[in-house]
């Protein structure tokens, strides 16, 4: 047998997905339109090939999310833009195939289609990085339950059909305990989306009221009482989307190293030992968000996304401010600072003075990094936890 011949021999699983991709192009035709294309896709198990079949998957390993989306490319099958549906991919999915039923998990082909954008109603003026003082209630009434609170920081609400939302249904007991996690129609009665500006000029993120929004019973996703847990599985898997995904060289230092060969008269050697290092450390976190999803393939992810996370948001900061500095006085100039809504914010798409600005959320969306160095210590590293007052006390007792 030649080196070839074993190179090229598939496992069962890489043959099952060249299967798929094969059906699925075979199945495909240029008159179909992108979203009836998206849906062939789902059917044969290429949406998150990791997912089980029936949910737009193979349940094949998830290190083999790389290898199908390089069959798919070869095969002139075109995936779905994920930032269009940032939430619905990274968030919701991942939640509603660990925890929906058979109904609640029909809204996943939807999701890959794009034809139900996804929000996340978690934050609250009270409940940033303490989520679990969650104040928005849910109270049980003959036809589910009725919703009233107030959500804030709620990125692309404004395009939502659906919600992935946390509330209080119990306060007699301690605050962890008293959550139930739902799924909410964004077009309900009751519902009230208002626009917040940011730094960038922007409006990408809302306030949203809930006023007497009723929810069928239905459209919760678990047991009453384990809100907690199953959005700790939303916040694992948004680390992971947050902090991974960028081949080499792509993403934020992509655009520093451009600016650094195509802008020779700003270069000075300390600006060039900024770029090596930190061209070394995205390198390394690169391999760190490979590594871990090697390590998604044997369970759920764990608190070790948090790494990549925190690295993520360190770096696009640092690169954001070099891009600025490699730039002359153009780094200084801004583009529009008129209020936009948009469908998806580009890091790319914009210019250098866009990317400095935005970047600053990037270590408070997806929980800030203060935080993510807490869950580090605690969580990885096994050092002893915060003091916590009131871990025992019913939520109703808790001083307002
Ligand atoms: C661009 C962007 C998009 C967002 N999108 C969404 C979204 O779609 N849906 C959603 O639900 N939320 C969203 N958020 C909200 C985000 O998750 C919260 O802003 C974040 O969790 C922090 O909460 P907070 O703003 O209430 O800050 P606070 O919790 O009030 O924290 C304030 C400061 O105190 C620090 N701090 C708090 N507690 C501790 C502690 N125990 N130890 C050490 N330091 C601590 C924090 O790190 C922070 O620096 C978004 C935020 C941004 C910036």
């Amino acid at each position: 047998m030649s080196t070839t011949d074993i190179e090229q021999e598939l496992t069962t699983e890489q043959q099952a997905v060249v299967d798929a991709v094969n059906a699925a192009a075979a199945a495909t035709t240029a008159e179909m339109s992108d979203q009836e294309k998206y849906g062939v896709q789902f059917d044969h198990g290429l949406a998150w090939v990791n997912f089980p079949v029936g949910d737009g998957g193979l349940g094949v390993s998830t290190s083999l999310r790389e290898f199908a989306a390089d069959q798919m490319t070869k095969a002139g099958l075109q995936p779905p833009p994920r930032g269009s549906n940032t939430i619905g991919f990274g968030m919701a999915a991942p939640t509603i195939v660990a925890y929906g039923n058979e109904e609640q998990r029909a809204v996943l082909r939807k999701i890959y289609t794009l034809e139900t954008i996804f929000c996340q109603l978690f934050s609250e003026p009270g409940a940033g990085s303490d989520l679990a003082a969650v104040a928005t209630r849910a109270v049980r009434n003959e036809d589910g339950y009725l919703i009233n609170g107030q959500k804030v920081w709620t990125s692309s609400a404004h395009n939502a059909d659906m919600a992935i939302l946390v509330a209080r249904t119990d306060t007699e007991v301690p605050k962890h305990q008293g959550l139930s996690y739902f799924l909410l129609d964004m077009h309900a009665p009751g519902v009230e989306v208002r626009g917040l500006r940011q730094i960038t000029g922007e409006a990408e993120f809302n306030e949203v009221f809930l006023t007497d929004v009723q929810i069928p019973a239905g459209y919760m996703l678990g047991e009453p009482g384990q809100g907690w847990k199953i959005s700790n599985t939303t916040l694992n898997n948004e680390r992971v989307a947050i902090g991974g995904g960028n081949p080499r060289e792509g993403g934020m230092i992509a655009q520093v190293a451009k600016t650094w060969r195509d802008n020779p008269e700003y270069r000075d050697p300390l600006l060039h030992d900024e770029l090596v290092r930190l061209w070394v450390e995205v390198e390394a976190s690169r391999m760190m968000s490979e590594r871990l999803s090697q390590k998604l393939a044997a369970g759920q992810p764990g608190p070790e996304g948090s790494g990549a996370k925190l690295a993520f948001a360190t770096n696009n900061q640092l690169l954001s401010g070099l891009e600025i500095a490699l730039s002359g006085v153009d780094g200084l100039r801004y583009d529009t600072y008129e209020m936009r809504r948009p469908v998806e914010h580009s890091m790319t798409g914009r210019i250098p003075g866009y990317r400095y600005l935005r970047a600053k959320g990037n270590s408070i969306e997806g929980g800030t990094s203060e935080i993510i160095r807490n869950i580090i210590a605690e969580r990885v590293l096994g050092l002893p936890g915060e003091h916590r007052v009131d871990k025992d006390v019913a939520f109703k007792d808790l001083p307002k």
